[in-house]
């Protein structure tokens, strides 16, 4: 049985939260978030040490608590029903967990990108295809481990990622499940491709096979297409005129239908690359990352789902042309409207949020004229407009919860 706790909320001067410390009354834990950087890992081990210290010094945890909340960083004690529902927060993972992952790729332009392309395009079959060595049993009598036997194809693709940035310690790959590889060969969140490679790469060292097992359920190839689509469109907005060793890098990623869901094909990212080759001032030749239609305009769409203590963020960086800036609109929008309240933070803010960032987005859109031909293969279908979609009405069962609080608080307080 679950008893109720009190925590407070520690946060880092930059402003990430790096876990939450509770006791139940009897014991001092602190639950730390597995997307967080390793920077705010290491502040929580801080934390712990010093409360750990407190308490044997003889104050009661609740002491220890109250004590700690005081300091910078800290919030007031707050209480919570279950450790399970500190750990769902602690499972939240913000934009700014994903953008401290690419802030750790190389920049666009950066050789090792070229080098990342044409070692994975060299790959043949019989380089995915891992023989396992080892096995035999020595003179001795002892049988050796088995062990994968990886081509050095193989092996270039690995060192290529890792010199990318793509294997990085700020993702803490040990705390957090292998991300899967997507269904029908879309594209990941690029920060997820991260992750992965992470997860991959390192996981390697201790457990064997590892990378044989994500060249065979296509984890690896989705990690690289994402890797590298991400990286194209980071050439395009960033060094449009340059000499463009950018360019090298550019899978089209097949996409075919609407984003009915934000789980949609995506290589997320925002901004220039901060060190990448001058954009020389004059205006980006902007180009549809989607479907590489002219002209587009680079906006950003985004959806929300708040799910109790589950909070999950989605965002899709432009440029976009018309045709599908709408899409994504009018399917990130809709989905929003349907699971973007059902949290506490949600309902008062991060669902009006995306809703309002988005309308402000599709306004952008909407002044451009119809784009010219696709280039790069699938543009997105608009489909209905967003009033059109009955899952879009869900909006108004916590909109008249609401009202009607709001009216029941008026008319009692006479
Ligand atoms: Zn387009």
């Amino acid at each position: 049985m679950s008893e109720p706790l009190h925590y407070i909320t520690l946060t880092a001067p930059d402003g990430e939260i790096i876990g939450y410390a509770w006791t139940d009354g009897t014991r001092i834990g602190l639950v730390d978030r597995a997307a967080s950087s390793s920077a705010a890992y290491k502040a929580g081990i801080a934390w712990s040490n010093r409360m750990q210290d407190a308490h044997r010094r003889g104050l009661t945890p609740a002491g220890v608590l109250a004590l700690f909340s005081h300091e910078p960083g800290a919030s007031p004690v707050t209480e919570a029903p279950d450790l399970a529902v500190l750990e769902e927060l602690a499972r939240v993972v913000t934009p700014a967990d994903d953008q401290r992952l690419l802030d750790q790729l190389a920049p666009v332009g950066h050789p090792s990108w070229r080098e990342l392309a044409e070692a994975y395009d060299a790959l043949t079959d019989e380089d995915r295809d891992v023989t396992w060595g080892g096995g035999e049993k020595s003179p001795s009598g002892a049988i050796q481990m088995p062990y994968p036997v990886y081509s050095e194809p193989l092996r270039r693709v690995v060192r290529a990622l890792t010199e990318v940035g793509a294997v990085t310690p700020e993702h803490r790959w040990m705390d957090n499940a292998m991300p899967e590889a997507p269904a029908d060969g879309r594209l990941m969140d690029v920060a997820d491709a991260v992750r992965a490679a992470t997860a991959v790469v390192r996981g390697e060292r201790f457990s064997e096979g590892t990378i044989a097992h994500a060249v065979k359920d296509g984890l690896l190839d989705a990690v690289v297409a994402s890797l590298r689509a991400w990286a194209a469109a980071q050439g395009s907005t960033a060094a449009p005129a340059a000499a463009a060793p950018a360019h090298t890098t550019a899978p089209a990623p097949a996409h075919t239908t609407a984003p009915s869901v934000p789980s949609a094909p995506t290589a997320a990212t925002a901004g220039p690359a901060p060190s990448a080759p001058a954009p020389v001032g004059a205006a980006p030749a902007a180009v549809c990352r989607h479907c590489g239609g002219f002209p587009a305009v680079d906006v950003a769409f985004r959806a929300h789902l708040g799910l109790l203590f589950f909070l999950r963020f989605r965002r899709m960086d432009g440029p976009v042309c018309r045709t599908c800036g709408l899409a994504l609109h009018r399917g990130f929008t809709t989905y929003t409207l349907c699971w973007g309240w059902w949290s506490p933070l949600s309902l008062v803010l991060f669902g009006w949020l995306t809703v309002v960032r988005n309308l402000l987005a599709v306004r952008r859109v909407e002044r451009l004229p119809e784009p010219g031909p696709a280039v790069t293969g699938g543009r997105f279908d608009p489909g209905v407009p967003v009033h059109r979609r009955p899952l879009a009405y869900v909006a108004l069962i916590p909109l008249c919860w609401v009202l009607s609080l709001i009216v029941a608080a008026v008319s009692g307080g006479g």
